[in-house]
């Protein structure tokens, strides 16, 4: 009861403009990092004493759990923040009144400067900040390395129809040579960001990491659990109305984009352990995975681009719209140069088709650890630790989860 009060006063104190006063805070776009966590404290302090979301998602819980926000509590609380912008329709506090409270646009400020705050190496952090430009840039310079390889390779762009035999336009082990370097640091980066950002928002709770938790959050982050709105019915997109069409687009841009790798790990195996050269016959299981991966890998990318679109401005912070948008295009140019290519493998054209496919393929390794590709892994990490500390006694001893 003695926290509830302490909790009423401090909002108290917030309405009043004691603290932070709700009606001078920056425009999102003119935050600095701290400013932008300060926001999020003030926003927490509030929802800490109205508490009518706690039943949205696991933030709301996650929050009653604490009643000072440092900055790996609004760290954790930012990526556990799905974004699906049910709070901000419901809340009484959200602008125009005086309070202002708009609790996914403040914690998506906090998210995107985590993915910059924690990547490695340290200087690249600014390459999210440019992710439009980055990914624009990695998109034209892997397409004009495998175009120029092509043609010094090939003597021209068009050639005799190879029956869809890759490895006459780029031998097997050139490709390998490529890729590979270029996807394990894309690997190692990503793992060392998250690996930082578990350091900073959980020390010491591993060693209470439990099958069941592990468990929970698997099924949370594969069924994309905190998208449905808390309710079951979805989450507002350009209005008030509730859609489940973002969790759709979501699933299906995340499941084909596992069965395209499934793919390549597949045809992986073939040639490594079993000998059996590409091409496949378009029965084969790399070819099935693939193109039932890659039509997912196009209709999720493709809804994601056109709710974007209609998404309401207040929802997100409107600086992350070019990664947001850069990424959701180069999954989508992956699938369609991929599938162009299936489709035209008998042909001349092949050797264009290839380099092209390649070249959007490597854009996407070389952004993979400075682009919103990041984002899965690092609201992953927040679950976990949400699946973690929910098991452990509320410190505080007020709220519900
Ligand atoms: S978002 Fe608004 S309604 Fe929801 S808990 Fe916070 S202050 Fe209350
Ligand atoms: S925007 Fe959605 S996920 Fe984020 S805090 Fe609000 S209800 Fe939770």
């Amino acid at each position: 009861m003695q926290q509830l009060e302490i909790l009423a006063r401090e909002a108290a104190e917030l309405a009043e403009g004691r603290v932070v006063p709700a009606g001078s805070a920056l425009p999102v776009e003119r935050q600095s990092g701290a400013e932008s966590e300060a926001e999020v404290d003030r926003i927490m302090k509030i929802c800490n004493a109205c508490r009518y979301c706690e039943g949205f998602c696991a933030v709301f819980p996650a929050m009653t759990r604490r009643l000072e926000f440092g900055k790996a509590d609004i760290h954790y609380l930012a990526n556990l923040c799905h974004n699906c912008g049910a709070c901000l329709h419901a809340c009484q506090y959200a602008p125009p009144h005086e309070f202002a409270v708009n609790v996914p646009q403040a914690m998506a400020k906090v998210r995107a400067r985590t993915y910059s705050d924690y990547a490695w190496p340290s200087g690249f952090g600014a390459l999210y900040r440019n992710n439009g430009l980055t990914v624009a840039l990695a998109l034209a310079a892997g397409i004009a390395l495998f175009l120029v390889l092509a043609l010094v390779m090939q003597g021209g762009l068009f050639h005799a129809p190879v029956a869809g035999d890759f490895y006459s336009v780029f031998p097997h082990n050139l490709l390998v040579s490529m890729f590979a370097p270029v996807f394990l640091i894309a690997v190692l980066a990503l793992g060392i960001g998250v690996a930082r950002f578990w350091r900073e928002v959980s020390p010491g709770t591993v060693d209470v990491l439990s099958g069941a938790a592990v468990a929970e959050t698997t099924q949370d982050v594969l069924r994309l659990k905190y998208l449905d709105g808390g309710h079951g019915g979805g989450c507002p997109n350009a209005d008030d109305a509730n859609t489940l069409l973002r969790r759709r687009f979501h699933h299906l841009t995340f499941y084909g984009f596992m069965l395209c790798f499934a793919a390549t790990s597949v045809a992986t195996l073939y040639h490594y352990v079993f000998g059996w050269e590409a091409p496949y016959d378009l029965s084969s299981l790399p070819v099935v995975l693939g193109t039932v991966g890659g039509i997912g890998l196009l209709i999720g990318p493709a809804g994601l681009f056109w709710l974007n679109l209609k998404r309401h401005p207040e929802h997100g912070d409107a600086a992350q719209k070019p990664m947001d948008r850069g990424f959701i295009a180069l999954l989508f140019l992956t699938s369609l140069t991929g599938l162009a290519l299936l489709a035209g493998r008998d042909s001349g054209a092949m050797g264009l088709l290839l380099a092209i496919h390649l070249g959007v393929v490597m854009a996407l390794f070389l952004t993979m650890p400075y682009g919103k590709f990041g984002h899965g892994f690092y609201r992953s990490a927040a679950l976990l630790k949400w699946a973690i500390e929910k098991r452990r006694p509320n410190p505080v001893g007020v709220g519900s989860e």
